[in-house]
């Protein structure tokens, strides 16, 4: 049964589409750098001028603010756009490989060429909507591929927003809006896609896996998890109380890479939870609920979920609720044991537990004691508990003085590993995700 307002998509109508984007493939009309500099461009323009209407729909799915989607959903889109648009020609350049292969004919040269795969499937998740699934398909679309975009269904306006922008501006032989939710993504993931990416839950990505395993259809696997913030006694706590805040409480806290959760000794956390209220109300003011830059829950279920997790520890900042708005304060937890509800799972909401522990070897031991996250954080000034942080646990990222913001950086790949994911993207490295590199040796004839 279609559960969501959104057409059936059975699996034959999911074969047909794919049928008719593998044509246009097939015809080679996505393989010139011309016709993916159009469509890069296009997508381009569909961002810059309809903000208004992207706006509306982002606030009306998330309650999120015009100042944000101008920056974290179509502005860092843009710059990834753009970043294409300056180096693709360059990227896209064969690279000469040494041949120094005793039994070869003198003379012989070698070298890797990106192919691109051919129809490739981008599914994505509510949190970001615009940004989530744009940059992915302007990867792909970089890379000379055909795309079919499958938007979440819980950001509904934003989705069908997408259904129709999406049309307008890009070439519709090649790239398609699928809307809906289990049902039609079930349908297209029975298809032979050239390669699929995933991003959300971890739960649903194993369903992805085990489908795209049938065709031996490539996955690139976006995830989620619990992101560790380490505070060095050492720190500025004001400066600390500040960024962090800004960073775990944007978008209600549902940002894949968010801070989760607070690791530091006790002298510290108590520090840091006065200096987190006078944050909290510098950013939002006395009353979050009121302010226009702050976020709402996506649905009732999450709403649920996180009221369960806010009954660990003691509440020391915030706990103020509206079910009916889908409004949760930004909220400090303390005296949190690590065996409650609150640590069991990826927050994704706005519930900063903190932790203590004696030291940076406790604090080690205790993330390496779980999941890989997405990220792990660390506010310090000494060399020595950054190189060792890098060094001695696993993340999908490692980042110092400011969590967030490496997501920003084309020039860094963005994935995660065990648990958070496997396989990156932004700038180059969602050409190298979206392409085959292949080899070529040419041995003279003579
Ligand atoms: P979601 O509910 O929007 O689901 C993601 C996609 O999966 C949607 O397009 C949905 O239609 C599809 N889907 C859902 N159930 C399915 C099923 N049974 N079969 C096939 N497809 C199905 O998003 P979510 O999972 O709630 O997103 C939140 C999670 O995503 C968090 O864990 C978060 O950390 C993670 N996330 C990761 C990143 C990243 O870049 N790594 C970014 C955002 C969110």
């Amino acid at each position: 049964m279609n559960t969501y307002p959104y057409p059936a998509l059975t699996a034959d109508d999911a074969a047909a589409l794919l049928a008719r984007l593998g044509r246009t493939f097939a015809d080679g009309r996505t393989k010139p750098l011309a016709w993916r500099v159009e469509q890069l461009t296009r997508l381009r323009a569909l961002l810059t001028e309809n903000r208004a209407a992207i706006a509306d729909a982002l606030w009306a799915d998330l309650r999120k603010d015009r100042a944000a989607v101008d920056s974290d959903e179509i502005g860092t889109t843009v710059v990834e756009i753009d970043d294409y648009l300056e180096h693709l020609e360059e990227w896209l350049a064969p690279q000469p490989a040494e041949v120094s292969v005793p039994y070869l004919p003198d003379g012989s040269t070698a070298h890797t060429r990106f192919d691109p795969l051919g129809v490739t499937l981008v599914i994505s998740a509510w949190n970001f909507p615009i940004y989530l699934l744009l940059v992915p398909v302007a990867g792909a679309l970089a890379a000379g591929n055909a795309v079919v975009l499958k938007p979440s269904e819980l950001a509904e306006r934003t989705s069908e927003l997408l259904g129709r922008l999406v049309p307008a501006y890009l070439d519709t032989d090649a790239v398609a809006v699928v809307q809906g939710g289990v049902e039609q993504t079930t349908s297209l993931l029975a298809q032979p896609f050239d390669h699929i990416f995933y991003t959300g839950n971890g739960v649903v990505g194993r369903i992805v896996m085990r489908a795209a395993a049938e065709h031996l259809t490539p996955v690139t696997l976006e995830l989620g998890g619990k992101s560790p913030v380490f505070i060095d006694r050492d720190a500025d706590i004001e400066t600390v109380a500040a960024r962090l805040a800004a960073t775990k409480f944007t978008n209600a806290g549902q940002v894949c890479i968010a801070p989760d959760y607070v690791l530091t000794d006790p002298e510290t956390a108590d520090a840091l939870t006065k200096a987190l209220a006078k944050a909290i109300e510098q950013l939002y003011g006395a009353d979050p609920k009121a302010a226009d830059n702050y976020g709402r829950i996506v649905n009732d279920r999450h709403f649920q979920r996180l009221m369960g997790l806010t009954g660990s520890g003691r509440t020391v900042v915030g706990g103020d609720h509206d079910r009916a708005e889908k409004y949760i304060a930004p909220t400090v937890l303390r005296d949190v044991r690590p065996d409650e509800p609150v640590m069991q799972e990826e927050i994704f909401g706005p519930i900063l537990p903190i932790l203590t522990v004696a030291d940076l070897d406790e604090a080690i031991a205790f993330i390496n004691a779980r999941s890989k996250p997405l990220a792990a954080y660390a506010f310090t000034n000494n060399d020595t508990t950054r190189a060792r942080l890098a060094e001695e646990t696993s993340s999908g990222a490692v980042s110092f003085g400011l969590p967030v913001m490496h997501v920003t950086v084309p020039t860094l790949p963005f994935g995660g590993v065990g648990e958070s994911g496997m396989g990156n993207y932004h700038g180059r490295y969602s050409l190298e995700t979206f392409s085959h590199r292949k080899a070529v040796l040419d041995v003279p004839l003579h």
